[in-house]
C-alpha cells in the first residue's frame, strides 16, 4: 500500500511542468493557453496500456469510477447489482447512487466473491456483477465470468485494491466488462484523490466518458460550449495535478509490486511453521499483488487475542478482525436498513459464512518500504502471539 510512501521530487517536478507550461488545470480545452500538456488524458493512454485495454476514463475517486461504470447499463428502480458482503462501502454506495439495490453475496476463504453464493443469489432483475479483488488478490474470475455469460449479465470488477495483479495472466480490471481502479491516500498508486475506469468496448467507453463530463461527447474542432450531447452527465472530472501525480506514480507499479511481493513472502515464510494458522486462499498465487498479509487463526478469540498483542507491541495490523466497521456488510445497518431483507436486528447473520472468516483472520500491510528489521520485528511478534494464544 504505497502510493504515499513514494511522493516527491519526481511528482512535484511534473506538477511544475503544468505551471510551467501555461498553468491550465482543466482536463479538456484551452489549446492555445496549455502549450501541448494533456496530463490526463496522457495517464489514461498509459494507464490503458499498461492494463492492456484499449480505453481508460480518468475521475474524481475510485467511488466515482463505480458511479460511472454503472452509467452505460441505465439502471432503474429495481434493478439489483450483485457484489460482495467483505468490500470497502464504497461499492454498495455506488450502485445506491446509481439507483439499483446492492445485493451482498458471501466471501469464501480468497476473501473475495463466492461463486456458488453469486450463483444463488443472481434473479431476472440482476444487471450486473461486480466482484471486488480485495486487499491486492484476485477473485476466482473464471467462475465468476462463467455464470455471468452463461445469464448474459455484464461484470464490472472493483479493482481499486489490486491495480497491476493478475488473474492466469490477465491484470485485474482488465477481465470483465469494465474495471474501476482508486488513486486514494493508502491505495498502490495515488494522486491525491482519483479514480479510473477501463474496457475494451467502444460504445461503453463512450457513455461513460460523456457520463463523467455533464454529457459533453468531446467532439473535436468544436468549441466545448457547441459540444453535441445525447445523455445526461454529472461532473467527475480529473484534474491535470492529479494526472501529472499519477502518470509518474503508473511509472513505478512494477517495481512496487515487486519489493511488496518480496517483503510480504519474506513474513510468510518466518511465520509458516505457526501450528494451526493457515493462509488467505489465493485465486492465483503468482498474480498476487503482495498489498497484504492474511492468515486465519483457529476462532474469533484467538484472532482477537494475537491482534491486540501485536498492536500493543506496536506491529500494525488492518481491517480484519476488529475494524470491520467499513468493510463488511454486518455493520451496514444504517444503509442497507431501507431493504427489508437487511432490516434485521442481527444483520451479520446474513451472511455467516464471512462473519467467520473476517473474524478469525489477521491482515498485516506490506509496504514497499521495509527494512529486514521490521520484517523480522514483525515475524517476531506474530510468532510471539502465535505462540502465547495458539494451542
Ligand atoms: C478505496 C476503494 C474504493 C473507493 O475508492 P476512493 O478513491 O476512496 O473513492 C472502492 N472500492 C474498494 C474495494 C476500495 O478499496
Amino acid at each position: 500500500m504505497p502510493g504515499f510512501e513514494l511522493i516527491g521530487d519526481e511528482e512535484r517536478a511534473a506538477i511544475n511542468e503544468i505551471f510551467d507550461r501555461g498553468g491550465v488545470l482543466f482536463r479538456y480545452g484551452f489549446e492555445a493557453q496549455r502549450k501541448n500538456v494533456f496530463k490526463v488524458a496522457e495517464f489514461e493512454r498509459e494507464f490503458a496500456r499498461k492494463l492492456g485495454c484499449n480505453h481508460a476514463q480518468a475521475v474524481t475517486s475510485g467511488t466515482a469510477a463505480l458511479r460511472v461504470a454503472l452509467a452505460p447499463l441505465e439502471l432503474k428502480p429495481g434493478d439489483e447489482v450483485i457484489t460482495q458482503c467483505f468490500t470497502f462501502v464504497a461499492t454498495p454506495e455506488a450502485i445506491m447512487e446509481a439507483g439499483a439495490r446492492p445485493v451482498l453475496t458471501e466471501v469464501d476463504e480468497t476473501l473475495n466473491m463466492d461463486p456458488e453464493d453469486l450463483e444463488r443469489k443472481i434473479t431476472p432483475r440482476t444487471r450486473a456483477i461486480i466482484p471486488v479483488h480485495m486487499l491486492g488478490a484476485a477473485a476466482r474470475m473464471d467462475e465468476i465470468m462463467a455464470i455471468a455469460k452463461k445469464r448474459g449479465i455484464p461484470v464490472i470488477e472493483d479493482s481499486c485494491q489490486a491495480p497491476g495483479s493478475t488473474y492466469r495472466g490477465k491484470k485485474t480490471g482488465a477481465i470483465g466488462l469494465m474495471g474501476c481502479f482508486s488513486f486514494d491516500p493508502v491505495k498502490t498508486l495515488t494522486t491525491g484523490e482519483g479514480g479510473m475506469v477501463v474496457t475494451n468496448d467502444r460504445d461503453v467507453y463512450n457513455k461513460l466518458c460523456w457520463f463523467a463530463d455533464h454529457g459533453h461527447m468531446h467532439v473535436s474542432g468544436i468549441p466545448r460550449g457547441e459540444d453535441t450531447k445525447e445523455i445526461r452527465g454529472f461532473d467527475f472530472r480529473m484534474n491535470e495535478i492529479q494526472g501529472a501525480m499519477g502518470l509518474v506514480q503508473l511509472s513505478r507499479i512494477d517495481s512496487i509490486l515487486a519489493r511488496q511481493r518480496a517483503n510480504k513472502s519474506k513474513i510468510r515464510e518466518n511465520i509458516k511453521r505457526l501450528p494451526g494458522i493457515r493462509f488467505r486462499m489465493l485465486a492465483d498465487p503468482e498474480g498476487d499483488g503482495g498489498d497484504t498479509l492474511v492468515f486465519f487463526t483457529p476462532s474469533r478469540e484467538i484472532a482477537v487475542n494475537m491482534n491486540s498483542h501485536l498492536v500493543k507491541n506496536a506491529i500494525e495490523t488492518k481491517i480484519l478482525p476488529s475494524a470491520l466497521g467499513w468493510h463488511f456488510a454486518g455493520n451496514w445497518g444504517h444503509m442497507l436498513r431501507r431493504y427489508r431483507y437487511y432490516n434485521v436486528r442481527n444483520l451479520a447473520s446474513r451472511w455467516p459464512k464471512a462473519d467467520n472468516i473476517l473474524h478469525s483472520a489477521i491482515a498485516i500491510p506490506i509496504y514497499v518500504k521495509m527494512s529486514d528489521e521490521q520484517i523480522q520485528r514483525i515475524s517476531r511478534a506474530i510468532i510471539e502471539a502465535g505462540q502465547q494464544y495458539l494451542r
